[in-house]
């Protein structure tokens, strides 16, 4: 579904990804893990269509996505800060997708309150969203990411606010639903348990490139080098 080569984003001279290839299958979750400052974000922003590449290339379904406008690459990509916006009510902030797609008022609606008893805050649509937790405004955020019904859904950080207990019950709940739409997920986290209990595959980064990518046992059994060990919290 998903393809980069030699993807590489530069600011200021330095490299934030060097050379990055990766692939994801459909039906993948993929979660990225790796340090802060090591490029995960910025990864996420160049597959959506939000950061420019300065070498190498995207593709989706095997079209090179250069030139492609983020509003039609079929990505969905659920913000490290989530950004709501404040102004709207719950409905109004799953809308916003669906109206950029040309849905009707009707269809708008129905849709929204899909997706709201999908991530299971149903009846919520008229909240005022300052008025929500924060582990509400997460799923709104991700109800928000869903609504066009994205090729390949992009998280980042997408239950970074949460405390553990609250953690380790959405990461379960979304293991299932994603299981259940068939989403292809790219997923940003720094949580190795988050990562391991979400994901198909896992995807090490450091500095801008791909330390490790493997399954999350052959991660964990098998570190590729004394950087994945530490990062996974291992003596070397
Ligand atoms: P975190 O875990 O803290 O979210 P990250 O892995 O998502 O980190 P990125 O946000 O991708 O990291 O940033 C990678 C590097 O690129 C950082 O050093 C950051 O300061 C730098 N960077 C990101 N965006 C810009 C920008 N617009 N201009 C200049 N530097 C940037
Ligand atoms: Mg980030």
């Amino acid at each position: 579904l998903l393809a980069l080569e030699g993807a590489t984003v530069r600011f200021g001279g330095r490299a934030v990804l060097d050379a990055v290839d990766l692939e994801v299958a459909e039906h993948e979750i993929v979660c990225v893990l790796g340090p802060s400052g090591s490029g995960k974000s910025t990864l996420l922003r160049a597959v959506a269509g939000l950061q420019p590449l300065d070498s190498g290339r995207v593709a989706l379904d095997g079209r090179d996505q250069v030139g492609v406008p983020a509003h039609r690459r079929g990505v969905g990509l659920m913000f490290q800060d989530h950004q709501l916006f404040p102004q709207r009510d719950v409905g109004g902030n799953v809308a916003f997708g669906l109206r950029m797609h040309g849905a009707s008022k009707r269809q708008q609606a129905d849709r929204v309150q899909e997706l709201l008893d999908l991530v299971g805050l149903p009846g919520a649509s008229r909240r005022a969203v300052a008025a929500l937790s924060g582990g509400e405004q997460q799923r709104v955020a991700l109800a928000r990411a869903l609504a066009p019904s994205p090729r390949l859904l992009m998280l980042d950080e997408p239950l970074g606010q949460l405390d553990r207990s609250l953690r380790e019950r959405l990461v379960v709940e979304l293991k299932e639903l994603f299981g259940r739409l068939g989403t292809t997920v790219l997923a940003v986290t720094h949580d190795q348990g988050e990562a391991f209990a979400l994901a198909d595959r896992v995807v090490v980064m450091r500095d801008g490139r791909i330390a490790q990518s493997g399954t999350p046992l052959q991660v964990w059994q098998r570190p590729a080098d004394a950087f994945v060990a530490r990062f996974l919290g291992f003596e070397n």
